[in-house]
């Protein structure tokens, strides 16, 4: 399968050796990770067995201290000093890139809870696809179910399956969209709702290839124009289920919780319920600090930030499909569009959780990371509660309403 790997632009990434990985990262092994290892003779030689199990897979294991058991106290992978580079589980090489079979290709797509990733820091990233090839090579050898044999259908919308070109002429009217900086990221996002919402109302079962073309470009003429209606507030409701969906990228789980016994899980899952219900009920002070917190200190540099991560969401098909839960094209957008407004309120928890009464650009750079580390990934984000909120919050202008209520910047309004 082809490799394609997305231009991003702008986007950079060198390895910094910042251990963030390392230590927050549950890495699954496969068969051929585990006999190499085997291979490498460790007993005695760490801290513990190199890998455990969890329900059926087998992971990397970690230290009580939550590294991983090959991570030395200067900061260096045992395995890679010791071995090479090439010895390393494939997960732990592959990342902060992601591989998804997707449209016909394999689609790269770039992690932004990686935090040089997130800074757009070291080269670019055309120079990482040899080893790309390489690493896509092993991995379909070591995992030919993922990668190769028959795929289900990427939607488009529910119950409505999208060709291949479909899907490449939807990302790239969509990033048409997002790249036009000119626009205010808010009108960007409105214009986005606009398009989901007017596709999803059209019968797309029977327009199809060219006639889907013509009318996404008509939707795109017709979303620009759609500016300046007014918007009510969002109301409870619409906040409290934001606050239920941030919470949702919050709480994450350890190795050695998602090991737990039966009852320390059960008292650990408590907690966590215990814990969500004071958030979205705003009960927990610091999300009632965030919820009514306005000033905000961060700046353009924020909104290019928030684009840049939108459109790598966009241009790798990571937001939708293979790569989101298999949703469709149009919940998976919208899914996107609310991921905007929580990055807002995670920005003003994080200041609000430290005490400040507003937030910054450093606030915002570690909600994205909060964001995309769950996006795709975290179980609760993919379940049927979370797509009935996505569904709920896309009525009555919901999205648009959050995106005004926790605005990601000063004065910036849908
Ligand atoms: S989080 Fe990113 S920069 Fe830090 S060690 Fe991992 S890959 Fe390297």
């Amino acid at each position: 399968m082809n490799l394609r790997l997305a231009d991003i632009p702008g986007q950079r990434f060198e390895c910094r050796g910042c251990t963030t990985c390392c230590r927050d990262l549950v890495v699954h092994l496969t068969r051929r990770d585990i006999d190499a290892i085997d291979g490498q003779n460790w007993t005695g030689r760490i801290d513990g067995p190199a890998y455990v199990r969890l329900g059926r897979e087998t992971v990397l294991n970690h230290r009580a201290d939550g590294g991983c058991v090959f991570l030395s106290p200067d900061g260096k992978c045992r395995i890679h000093s010791e071995y090479g580079a090439e010895a390393k589980p494939l997960a732990c090489r592959l990342y902060p890139f992601t591989l998804e079979p997707e449209s016909g290709a394999l689609q790269v797509g770039i992690r932004f809870d990686c935090p040089t990733v997130a800074r757009n820091d070291g080269a670019h990233l055309t120079s990482h696809r040899p080893a790309l090839t390489t690493l896509a090579r092993a991995m379909s050898d070591a995992m030919p179910e993922h990668f190769v044999g028959p795929r289900t259908p990427t939607l488009l919308a529910p119950g409505r399956p999208a060709s291949d070109r479909e899907l490449d002429d939807i990302v790239k009217r969509v990033d048409r969209l997002l790249a036009a900086e000119h626009v205010p990221l808010p009108i960007r996002l409105r214009r986005l709702c606009t398009l989901t919402d007017t596709l999803g109302q059209a019968r797309l079962g029977t327009i199809r290839d060219e006639r889907l073309v013509e009318l996404l470009d008509l939707l795109m003429d017709d979303a620009e124009a759609d500016n300046h209606a007014d918007l009510d507030p969002a109301d409870g409701r619409q906040r409290k289920l934001l606050r239920q969906h941030a919470f949702a990228h919050m709480e994450h789980i350890t190795l050695a919780q998602a090991r737990a016994s039966f009852i320390a899980s059960l008292s650990y899952r408590w907690g966590q319920f215990q814990r969500s219900r004071q958030i979205a009920n705003a009960v927990d002070g610091s999300a009632a600090h965030a919820d009514a917190m306005t000033p905000a200190n961060s700046t353009a540099e924020s909104g290019r930030f928030v684009t840049r991560y939108l459109r790598a969401r966009v241009l790798t098909y990571s937001t939708f499909g293979s790569a989101y839960y298999g949703w469709s094209v149009l919940d998976g957008l919208r899914s996107l569009i609310l991921a905007v407004a929580t990055v807002g309120w995670l920005a003003r928890y994080r200041a609000a959780s430290a005490g400040r009464d507003s937030f910054d650009d450093k606030d915002i750079l570690h909600a994205v990371g909060v964001v995309d580390r769950a996006a795709g990934r975290a179980a609760e984000l993919g379940a049927k509660s979370a797509r009935l909120r996505v569904g709920y919050l896309q009525r009555e202008h919901g999205l648009l309403r959050l995106l005004a209520a926790y605005p990601i910047m000063a004065d910036q309004r849908p």
